[in-house]
């Protein structure tokens, strides 16, 4: 998806004109996709643009770093901060974010220790990415020939750069045979995660999801989908699931803040009701939750003036 220009992006402590966000071509994290990232957004809300759950998408930044063993030379409170005044300078009522820290230009080779971390905020804006009609129309999945990376291979719970080769593999190979999107197996055959989101399943009136453990990413939209299901009284589980759970699902959804609630229409061809009523409800609730439309929720929507 093409990226439409903002005036300035955030780098080590300043900002700096769009274009001049550059970096040296012998940038350590380049080489060896060792830099950690986040994906967060910004809706609309009557008091201005607010962040949807910063706090909790930087902590997990600081988190996919420890895991890297990369020092941040800056605290969760001024990232949180500089990710407010991108928003804010940006001048857009909503948009993308994507915070990176990476390691530097100076130091080549497998030890990451001795190298400079960098840090980067960037914003445009970005429409749905899995299409403006993937909620009403659904999404057609593949289950990726391609396995999830397991536990001691590369940590999925970090959002490192090079984990996303895994990703990239899965979502061309969907889309050159046709499909919108991968669904991806762990090394078990257990079900996972999609390229870029959290997945859930209703059997029998109940919603299931998979764990960390097979493999997914602690997604912060299918924490609050949980949540979400929950109030409106969803039964709602975190499982283990088979392939043959997605085939005979009685509906299906994938979930992400790029993605938000999508519902999916096909599973290697096997059609699905869509969008099913858990699907419909909870996306509903998701808008809301996101523009600060639901008082308990209040909390997750952080204004960034
Ligand atoms: N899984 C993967 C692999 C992802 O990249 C993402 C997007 N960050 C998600 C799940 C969804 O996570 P979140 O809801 O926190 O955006």
């Amino acid at each position: 998806m093409p990226i439409t220009p903002t005036e300035k992006i955030w780098m080590n402590g300043e900002l700096v004109p769009w274009e001049s966000a550059q970096i040296h071509v012998l940038t350590h994290s380049l080489h060896y996709g060792t830099g950690v990232f986040e994906g967060i957004r910004a809706y609309e809300t009557p008091n201005g643009p607010a962040v949807f759950r910063l706090t909790e998408h930087i902590e997990r930044l600081f988190n996919s770093a420890k895991i890297m063993m990369m020092d941040l030379p800056y605290t969760v409170e001024e990232v949180i901060e500089a990710t407010k005044l991108v928003v804010r300078e940006s001048g857009l009522p909503s948009c993308y974010i994507r915070p990176i820290a990476y390691y530097g230009y100076g130091e080549m080779g497998l030890n990451t220790l001795p190298c400079s971390v960098d840090v980067a905020i960037a914003v445009w804006p970005w429409g749905a990415y899995l299409g403006e009609d993937a909620l009403t129309k659904g999404v057609r999945m593949k289950i990726s020939t391609w396995l999830r990376h397991e536990h001691n291979t590369m940590p999925p719970a970090s959002k490192t750069t090079g984990n996303y080769v895994n990703s990239s593999l899965a979502k061309v190979e969907a889309l050159k045979a046709g499909y919108d999107e991968a669904i991806m197996l762990n090394q078990q055959g257990l079900v996972s995660e999609c390229t870029g989101e959290n997945i859930f399943v209703s059997r029998g009136g109940v919603l299931l999801t998979p764990p960390s453990s097979a493999g997914a990413l602690e997604g912060i939209t299918q924490d609050t989908v949980m949540a979400l299901a929950e109030d409106l009284d969803i039964e709602c589980h975190v499982a283990d699931l088979t392939r043959s759970d997605l085939y005979l699902a009685d509906e299906m959804f994938v979930c992400g803040t790029a993605a938000e609630v999508s519902a999916v229409n096909s599973v290697d061809d096997r059609p699905l009701p869509c969008p099913g009523p858990f699907t419909t409800a909870l996306a509903t609730e998701y808008v809301k939750a996101v523009r600060g439309q639901i008082d308990r929720y209040k909390d997750w929507v952080e204004l960034v003036s």
